[in-house]
């Protein structure tokens, strides 16, 4: 780490630490003093001091995106567009400095962020910058006429748009946001996880380079409570994009409503994965080890895996033996599986919610405790079976690697254990048969399911969860609804007398 609070050098690559807002990089108000350390889930390390933003840089940055608006609202939707590739460009370019970067602030796998999550970055740009072409042209929503009367419908840019994310995959979820925000020609204050902010400050950089106007992308770093507070609270902000955890939503929410500001959650996730009776055995087993990817921190993770129970002494059996092959490890090393969890304070939560666990009855198959081979933030690979109905561990959101074996004889039973929560957010089945499958579907609450495979995720999908698993859907034209004011203009043809309102169809 330098010395310099403006900036660190991360893995060799150097990140600017102020904020970036305006087109400027900026301290905090009260100066060098006003940062926080940024520890690293490898070895607790701190790797960077991070400006410590609170309301003066919430309030400066959205008056910096609010006085962007205007222009780059009226900025052409094919010169909006070919600012989002070239920003897709830089990403590209600077694909390994992002990648090793993130590892080493986050404890993610190098290999994941070289291979599928830094190219699915640029692609977040490239993917909106496509549909923004295709809105424009009318190609996806066509106009249509009611008695003579031609509708044309327009996805107007909506203004200053605040976009919080958190640290389990900082830069694709935030880009997953940025990206739609910013090619519907909205501004942007992001504010990044604080266990996780660096990645975003590269960002800025890539944007600037990609000619992206001053103030169009505002980076304010800092804690939810000191920076992500004001902002979602700033009235002239008419959009706030959140992912995170529900009780932080419950705050934004109540932030929101005053503004009345239209809000998009996604939040976090119990989801089930459902082996049903003709399920292949091995697809099942592999689907159910990937559920231990990023140490479970992932909110899609389908940690309750539900089995018929003419399966599930074959597969309880192949799935330890795989997943006790699981290597743990230093996330920098190609040939690790997976990494630490991301903060102290998050693997002691994890510890708490395992110990209750026993506490309650439930009996660990593997794991069932802190790596203390690895030490420091380690947690092992963790399977539960005998856990009581509606204890605490198969209910509530570990964020960890632990996951729940529970078996089921009827297909009746599989639904009702697979919705059993107040979560919604993916399921993911496994069947021979595409109409058991399509049965079983149907009756599940979620906003994403799965058959015979796991996080396949087109960005032309709809995304997000039921219950508490979020409020709406972002994805291709989902996501342009959102990020945009719709409106529909409906003209009549020349030399018409429109008829009374009340004979309109
Ligand atoms: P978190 O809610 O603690 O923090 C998320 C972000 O909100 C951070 O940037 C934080 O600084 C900010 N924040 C905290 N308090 C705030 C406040 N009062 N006002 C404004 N901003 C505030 O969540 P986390 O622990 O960082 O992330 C884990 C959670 O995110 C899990 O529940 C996980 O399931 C969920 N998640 C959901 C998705 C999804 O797509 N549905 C994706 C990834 C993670």
């Amino acid at each position: 780490m330098s010395d310099d609070t403006a900036t660190a050098t991360v893995e060799g690559v150097e990140v600017d630490t102020r904020h970036w807002i305006g087109g400027r990089r900026v301290a905090s108000v009260d100066g060098p003093a006003s940062t926080f350390e940024d520890v690293s889930p490898l070895d607790e390390a701190t790797i960077a001091r991070v400006a410590r933003g609170g309301a003066a840089e919430a309030e400066a940055a959205v008056s910096a995106a609010a006085d962007a608006f205007p222009g780059w609202a009226r900025t052409p939707a094919a010169e909006r567009a070919e600012v989002l590739h070239r920003i897709a460009d830089g990403v590209e370019k600077r694909l390994e400095e992002l990648a090793r970067v993130e590892t080493r602030d986050n404890g993610s796998l190098i290999r994941s962020h070289r291979r599928g999550v830094m190219p699915r970055v640029a692609m977040n740009f490239r993917f909106f910058a496509d549909h923004l072409l295709r809105l424009d042209s009318g190609d996806v929503h066509p106009d249509f006429m009611t008695r003579g009367h031609r509708n044309h419908v327009t996805w107007d840019p909506a203004g200053v748009t605040a976009i919080i994310t958190p640290w389990n995959a900082p830069l694709m979820l935030a880009t997953w946001r940025i990206a739609p925000a910013l090619a519907a020609g909205n501004t942007v204050v992001a504010k990044p996880p604080e266990w996780a902010p660096l990645t975003a400050s590269l960002l800025a950089d890539i944007a600037a380079e990609a000619g992206l106007p001053d103030g169009v992308l505002n980076v304010v770093q800092g804690l939810g409570t000191e920076a992500g507070a004001p902002l979602v609270a700033d009235p002239r902000v008419r959009r706030i994009c959140f992912t995170g955890s529900v009780p932080t939503a419950r705050s934004i929410a109540a932030s929101a409503a005053p503004n009345v500001t239209p809000t998009s959650f996604e939040l976090g996730g119990k989801s089930p994965l459902v082996v049903l009776d003709d399920a292949d055995l091995d697809l099942a087993v592999t689907l159910a080890v990937e559920q231990f990817d990023n140490s479970g921190q992932v909110c899609l993770a389908a940690v309750r895996i539900l089995v018929h129970s003419s399966l599930h002494d074959a597969f309880m059996a192949r799935f330890l033996e795989r997943a006790g092959q699981i290597r743990q490890g230093d996330p920098r090393d190609e040939a690790t599986d997976i990494g630490p969890l991301i903060a102290r304070r998050h693997f002691e939560r994890v510890c708490g919610f395992v110990e209750r666990a026993v506490a309650d009855g439930a009996t660990p198959l593997l794991g069932g405790g802190p790596n203390t081979d690895l030490g420091g933030l380690y947690f092992r690979p963790t399977v539960f079976a005998g856990a009581a109905p509606g204890s605490e561990i198969l209910c509530e959101e570990v964020f960890g690697p632990v996951l729940t074996v529970q078996s089921f004889d009827t297909d009746a039973q599989a639904v009702a254990l697979a919705n059993g929560t107040d979560y919604g957010l993916a399921a993911t089945l496994v069947s021979g048969d595409p109409e058991h499958a399509q049965r079983v579907s149907a009756q599940l609450s979620a906003g994403t399911v799965w058959v015979n495979c796991f996080f396949v995720r087109d960005l032309g999908a709809p995304f997000g969860g039921n219950g508490r698993s979020g409020i709406g859907r972002e994805g291709g034209t989902w996501s342009f609804d959102f990020y945009s004011d719709v409106k529909n203009t409906c003209t009549a043809p020349n030399g018409w007398t429109t008829p009374p309102a009340w004979a309109q169809g």
